[in-house]
């Protein structure tokens, strides 16, 4: 299962960035996904509710910010909400698509108590 490695990530860059005396106290985990990342969000809070309790963090939760993914258009510049993959630039039709944001998942911020 996908959501279940990026869970485990997830708590792996979070004990990498606290120091351990401070791991019990680790009470909220923010995360940025964007939308075209392919990650199950239910998946991956289940996911990571299992894992963080045989892990010092088993009183952390996730809180998740969903990033809308932006296209530019590569033949006229156009930036555009892209929701799925294929879509084509609303102004010009074309199918050359730069993906600016949206395939990302990332820590963006640990709260310790
Ligand atoms: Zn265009």
């Amino acid at each position: 299962m996908h959501e279940l490695s990026l869970a485990q990530s997830i708590l792996s860059i979070v004990q990498q960035a606290i120091p351990p005396q401070q791991h019990e106290r680790v009470r909220t985990i923010y995360l940025q996904i964007g939308t075209l990342s392919g990650i199950e969000i239910d998946a991956l809070t289940f996911s990571f509710d299992i894992i963080k309790e045989s892990s010092p963090f088993a009183l952390a939760s996730l809180d998740i910010e969903i990033i809308e993914a932006q296209g530019k258009c590569n033949g006229c510049g156009t930036l555009f909400t892209y929701e799925t993959y294929g879509t084509p630039c609303p102004r010009c039709g074309s199918f050359s698509i730069e993906i600016i944001r949206g395939k990302e998942m990332r820590v963006s911020g640990i709260d310790v108590d």
